[in-house]
């Protein structure tokens, strides 16, 4: 059977009628910016203050990108007669994010929350040797790191948490004991004060009774 003459055209227009009127799903990057989920993988932050040098991330990644160098260093005993400690310090922390393929391991394995997920991604380079990160690098990222998503009613204070605020009730009693003592204290050198001012009122007082030739209240004479 031969087509109706024009089906053809009429097709092709619903279907550009019906595309018309869907939403784009076309972002215009770099003009405006994706609407991105705040844990996309963009790029990793390295919260130094928390890594311990374990090496774990780097072991596990695999693509081998992690690079780490550190030194020992011995701590002095914390007491008397003590044990020296020796700790680990970190020289180098640097992420190869050529190589990188944004799997997470890493983040997932650092048994001491050093690592984070930044959704920033915006770090292209035309030199392959500019996305390795160093570490000043790496902390830049942290600032770029969403707060973390709020705990489900209900759930456990985590122990950080209950840690300090047992610190800061603590401290807020002593400061309370201390305000109190203080107040205390300048009571009593306030009722000293007065009672000394008495006192040498008294005094002066029975001196010039004295020179009058008084000898009490009454004011009989000698
Ligand atoms: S995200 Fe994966 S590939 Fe990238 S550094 Fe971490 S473990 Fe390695
Ligand atoms: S796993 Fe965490 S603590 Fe251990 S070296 Fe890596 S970042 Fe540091």
């Amino acid at each position: 059977m031969s087509p109706i003459p024009g089906s053809g055209l009429a097709k092709g227009l619903a279907v550009t009628l019906r595309t018309m009127t869907k939403k784009t799903v076309t972002a215009q990057y770099p003009d405006v910016q994706p609407d991105l989920p705040p844990r996309s993988r963009g790029v990793i932050g390295l919260f130094e203050e928390n890594c311990t040098v374990c090496m774990l991330c780097a072991r596990e990644c695999p693509d081998w990108c992690i690079y780490i160098d550190s030194h020992k260093e011995t701590v002095p005993a914390a007491v008397e007669g003590g044990r020296e400690r020796s700790r680990n310090v970190l020289d180098r922390f640097a992420i190869d994010f050529s190589l990188c393929m944004y799997c997470g391991i890493c983040i997932e394995v650092c048994p001491f929350d050093a690592l984070f997920w930044s959704p920033e991604f915006e770090y292209a380079e035309t030199d392959i040797h500019e996305l390795t990160h160093e570490r000043d690098k790496l902390r830049e990222w942290m600032w770029t790191v969403p707060a973390p998503p709020a705990l489900d009613p209900g759930a456990e204070e985590p122990k950080e948490v209950a840690a300090a605020r047992k610190a800061a009730d603590k401290l807020a009693a002593a400061q309370a004991a201390e305000a109190a003592a203080a107040a205390e204290a300048d009571q009593a050198a306030e009722t000293d004060q007065a009672a000394e001012t008495g006192q040498a009122g008294q005094n002066e007082q029975t001196g010039q009774n004295e020179q009058t030739g008084q000898t009490g209240p009454e004011g009989g004479q000698a």
